[in-house]
């Protein structure tokens, strides 16, 4: 028998301005056997986004039928518009032992964890205070009180479902959450349910 094991799921779940699309791009560089489900979206691409790489941008329609023929792991709408997990990039890569990075949000989580619940690893990422977020969430302070007040509630909806995830890290020095989140996921990796191939040789 081969020691070939399932790939993890690893999700990383964080209220926007924890730092997650930093974690998640250094992991990445870092781990070459490590691939990011790249989601379907309705919403256009952001300057710099590219096609294929960060989102596979398409319309309603398309959205539509996607999950009509059950083919996205998960779906969820977010800030109004529509985000998917298309299914058969997943499966292969667990198949044939490949890890797989998720960037979605909670609701997407759950739904991972009910579709593939021996596959699925959940970290979240929290900035290191309320007030730091809420600086960061300002930006460059050109956004109205409304506008900020809305992606603040955004972001304590999205902290109030930390609790449902496996893992915990607060983001307040870049290096040691890259180092925090590697050792979730070699950790996952070795996880006795993961590496049957391996004990077989052994007994
Ligand atoms: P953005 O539009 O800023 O790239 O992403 C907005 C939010 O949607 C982020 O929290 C991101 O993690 C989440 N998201 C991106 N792709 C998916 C997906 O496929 N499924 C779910 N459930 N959430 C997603």
């Amino acid at each position: 028998m081969s020691d070939l094991r399932r790939g993890v799921c690893l999700v990383i779940a964080a209220p926007s301005g924890a730092g997650k699309s930093t974690i998640t791009r250094r992991l990445l560089e870092s781990e070459p056997a490590l691939s990011l489900s790249v989601s379907v979206t309705t919403r256009g691409p952001r300057a710099g986004e590219v096609d294929g790489v960060h989102y596979h941008f398409i319309g309603q329609d398309r959205y539509d039928a996607l999950v009509s023929a059950g083919e996205l792991l998960e779906w969820a709408g977010v800030f109004g518009k529509s985000y998917g997990t298309p299914r058969g990039p997943v499966e292969a890569a667990l198949a044939a032992g490949r890890d797989v990075v998720f960037d979605i949000d909670w609701q997407g989580y759950r739904q991972m964890r009910a579709a593939l619940p021996e596959d699925v690893v959940g970290l979240f990422v929290l900035p290191p205070t309320v007030a730091e977020l809420e600086r960061r969430l300002r930006g460059r302070g050109t956004d109205s009180e409304a506008v900020i007040a809305g992606r603040m509630a955004a972001a304590r909806g999205e902290m109030s479902h930390a609790a449902e995830f496996d893992f915990v890290l607060v983001n307040d020095d870049l290096e040691q959450a890259v180092d925090a989140a590697r050792s979730v996921l070699v950790a996952a990796r070795l996880a006795v349910r993961r590496q049957a191939g391996l004990l077989a040789r052994f007994t």
